[in-house]
């Protein structure tokens, strides 16, 4: 390994923003609880709300829709549930259908019951399968309960883009509610909840260089919100009780006031280099296959399969040469899992994908190091149909 070290796994964490650092340490020395009346907790509450409005220009939507969770798995388990109401009537949701593709945040299936839950299939190219989703939800009976469907807008593993406005007309010609994961895409396309035609969004700090600990989950209105997950002294107007994290929340509005801005240039500066590592790639091993190089991506990802090369092993031998990158996504036990978004899109799973995901902050001379790692790793590894 020569010099310091490169990270390349933006998409299971994105590096802290400066912005977003100095937010925290300014809200950490504020005194006071958020709901206190005095001028302590009333300036808390201040920054509160203004971060609110931060996190809700960052996808077009008000700011009262913002819900401050601890991250997008707890806005996921929220959201993702048969009770909702609509003001104070009760509103019954029977089925979720879910994309294959999903992170576990949501492919879990939050409050509903395993048995509540289809899975909506992805075509070999990595897209939610349209006329599948259509046969499903014809197939659905709204007698029984409005269906709702989750299909995430940027996968994190490919870094497909989904048709979402397109699935969102399906949605609606039978009534059902879309949530969308957005934690891939913010800070990375241009986010709308009215051009999406979402009803809630699913947004995550850590992944756009804010804070881990915090999320949201943004509805489109205020009057079809889900029975709260956490309750107790109703903070978040009641969707959402305890005591805020100023701190977490601090920093996500920082980073997503950052990433709001000029996100088609930055992005294509970030695609234009991850465009020249895969050229360079494609020249060290000519047999890689890259995953999804053929559909709309986000520019910050590739995920790739070099014949010959366990992902377990790949990852262990980036890591060797000073890359930090990812066999698909972070799992809990630091194992290396197979990848269920490679299952979807019909490939064999057991060899696995590695997965390069960069950012704003990542260099020409980075990728360099990069694509000379992957040559040295393409080379040493076994001829292709020997095992491993
Ligand atoms: N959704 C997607 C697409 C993700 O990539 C992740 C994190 O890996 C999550 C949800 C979960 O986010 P959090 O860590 O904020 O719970």
């Amino acid at each position: 390994m020569s010099g310091s070290r490169i990270y390349m796994d933006w998409n299971a964490t994105a590096p802290l923003l400066s912005e977003a650092r100095e937010a925290c340490l300014f809200a950490l020395d504020l005194v006071g609880n958020p709901s206190s009346v005095h001028g302590e907790g009333r300036a808390l509450r201040t920054l509160i709300e203004n971060a609110r409005r931060d996190v809700a220009a960052l996808c077009g939507a008000k700011a009262a829709s913002v819900i401050f969770t601890s991250g997008a798995t707890e806005a996921a388990n929220l959201v993702l549930t048969p009770d909702f109401r609509m003001g104070r009537t009760p509103l019954k949701i029977s089925r979720l259908y879910a994309s294959a593709i999903e992170h576990p945040a949501v492919r879990e299936g939050g409050r509903f019951q395993r048995d509540a839950v289809s899975e909506i299939p992805v075509t070999s190219a990595g897209i939610v399968d349209l006329e599948a989703l259509r046969a499903l939800l014809a197939a659905h009976d709204s007698e029984l309960g409005l269906p709702m469907v989750a299909v995430m807008l940027v996968n994190n593993e490919t870094g497909i883009i989904q048709p979402i406005a397109e699935i969102a007309e399906i949605v609606r010609a039978k009534g059902g509610i879309l949530v969308v994961d957005a934690v891939q895409a913010a800070g990375r396309l241009p986010l709308a909840i009215e051009e999406l035609n979402a009803d809630f969004l699913i947004l995550s700090s850590h992944k756009i260089g804010g804070p881990k600990g915090a999320g949201a989950l943004v509805a489109r209105g205020e009057i079809m919100m889900p029975v709260p997950l956490i309750r107790g002294g109703g903070q978040e107007k009641g969707h959402r009780s305890g005591t805020e994290n100023p701190v977490a929340i601090a920093g996500f509005a920082a980073a997503a006031r950052k990433v709001g801005e000029g996100v088609g240039q930055r992005m294509s500066a970030v695609g234009a280099l991850r465009d020249k590592l895969e050229g360079e790639m494609l020249k060290a091993a000519t047999d890689v296959v890259i995953h999804g190089r053929d559909v709309s991506r986000v520019g910050n990802t590739t995920f790739f399969t070099l014949p010959g090369l366990k992902a377990e092993t790949g990852q262990i031998a980036f890591d060797l040469e000073g890359v930090a990158l990812s066999a698909g996504s972070a799992c809990s036990s630091g194992k290396v899992g197979q990848s269920h978004v490679l299952m979807a899109m019909g490939y064999d799973p057991r060899q696995g994908a590695l997965r390069i995901s960069i950012g704003e902050g990542t260099t020409a001379a980075e990728i360099e190091r990069c694509a000379a790692a992957f040559a040295k790793v393409a080379a040493r590894r076994r001829a292709p149909g020997q095992a491993a």
